[in-house]
């Protein structure tokens, strides 16, 4: 029995991992669940699921959710020290990392000292830590499971019984759909709306996520996350168009061999993954269908149209604290298009302009990763501001 604590249990992530927790009731118990501010639907998750620990926002969503859980022994805390202690509540072997964003960093690098198993949908918190995260995890002797679908496909495809293979490797192929904008006209970008750029052709994802994904600025972190994760150069890492979502990503062997993982477009492959890891459980995800599907496409990524990867690849090249600099203007901008403040194409435009401005440091410790990040949201505010004048 596996007892899991859900950071980020009401958002795209969480709701699937409960849906998997739910089918094996024998092999998972929930004890600690996490929100921000969707207080009904926590509410929810806690009557069916008797959590330990549920975490809000802050005190005023907590007493809100006091009132809705009355006879519950459910204990109800907030803000970052709430999260710290579900991740550190003794019970708890297992956390889900499915905070979305750099809210998720604090628990994330508390559970790697905990020693806990991580499964990491959170990739805002690796692309920022970096070898922070990775030294937590090696000095505390947690386990770090990659649950986003293409670095979930890359481990499975390595071998798993031995560490030194990297010299084995030729490279990781990381497959993208290519995003809702892949094949739209160039001259119309700048008039792409929020609603256009979530709806992901491929994926039922967050906003964040979905935006960052027709940006392509996903594919660029998720570069950053694969170089961290598997300890491989930036260099070693390709990006592979791949517009049906079938292949999750490939790894490439020195004598010629390509290793790829195939599944249905569904998070609850990777995440029971993880959940059963070294066994395979059941999913409820859809078995695929070779027949149907027919035939398969890939191709070159255009830098022209998805100037992110350009940006995320010069970043994991300079690694220091690029990164995180490129992570938090890209939040910034990303929150700032959603909510109306600036255009679609500008947003990218904003990341390249705070790179620009900021330098990249070595990343000393992570109160200067934390510096630097307030540093970029503050810059990247300003370059926003100009934009909404
Ligand atoms: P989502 O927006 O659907 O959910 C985010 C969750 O985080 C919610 O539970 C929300 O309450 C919580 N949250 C938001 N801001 C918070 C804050 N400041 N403090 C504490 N909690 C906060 O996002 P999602 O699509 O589930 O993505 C979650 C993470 O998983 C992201 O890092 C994303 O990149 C990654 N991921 C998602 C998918 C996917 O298919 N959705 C795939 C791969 C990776
Ligand atoms: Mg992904």
């Amino acid at each position: 029995m596996r007892n899991i604590c859900i950071l980020g249990s009401t958002g795209s992530i969480g709701e699937n991992t409960l849906d998997v927790v739910s089918r094996h009731p024998d092999l998972f118990r929930v004890r600690a669940l996490t929100a921000h501010t969707q207080i009904e639907k926590l509410a929810k998750q806690c009557q069916q699921y008797l959590p330990d620990i549920a975490v809000v926002a802050n005190a005023t969503y907590a007493e809100k959710l006091k009132n809705l859980l009355t006879n519950s022994s459910t204990k109800v805390l907030h803000g970052n020290e709430g999260l710290i202690e579900a991740v550190m509540h003794l019970e708890v072997d297992t956390v889900m990392a499915a905070i979305v964003g750099a809210a998720g960093l604090l628990p994330t690098l508390e559970a790697a000292k905990a020693g806990k198993r991580i499964l990491l949908a959170n990739k805002e918190a690796l692309v920022m830590s970096g070898q922070i995260l990775m030294d937590m995890v090696a000095l505390s002797g947690a386990e770090l499971l990659p649950i986003d679908s293409e670095h979930n496909a890359i481990y499975q495809c390595l071998p798993q019984m031995k560490n030194a293979h990297q010299h084995e490797i030729a490279e990781l192929l990381l497959t993208a759909s290519g995003g809702p904008f892949l094949n739209r006209s160039m001259e119309t970008l700048d008039r792409v709306t929020p609603e256009e750029a979530c709806a992901h052709p491929n994926w039922v994802m967050g906003k964040k996520i979905s935006v960052d994904s027709s940006t392509m600025m996903n594919k660029g972190l998720e570069l950053i996350e694969a170089m961290w994760l598997f300890q491989m150069p930036a260099q070693k890492i390709q990006i592979v168009i791949h517009p049906q979502s079938v292949i999750h990503s490939l790894v490439r062997y020195v004598d010629g061999s390509l290793l790829a993982q195939l599944g249905e477009p569904d998070m609850r492959i990777p995440i029971a993954y993880g959940l059963g890891w070294p066994n395979r459980i059941t999913s409820g995800a859809k078995q695929l269908n070779m027949m149907e599907l027919g035939q398969l496409n890939f191709m070159k990524a255009d830098l022209q149209r998805f100037p992110a990867i350009r940006l995320a690849r010069d970043a994991a090249i300079l690694k220091g604290t690029s990164p995180a600099i490129l992570n938090a203007a890209n939040e910034e901008a990303v929150e700032s298009f959603l909510t109306g403040a600036i255009g679609y194409t500008q947003i990218i435009q904003i990341v390249e302009k705070v790179l620009e401005k900021i330098n990249s440091e070595v990343a000393t410790s992570l109160e200067h990763v934390l510096e630097i990040d307030r540093l970029a949201r503050q810059t990247a505010q300003q370059f926003i501001r100009e934009c909404s004048r």
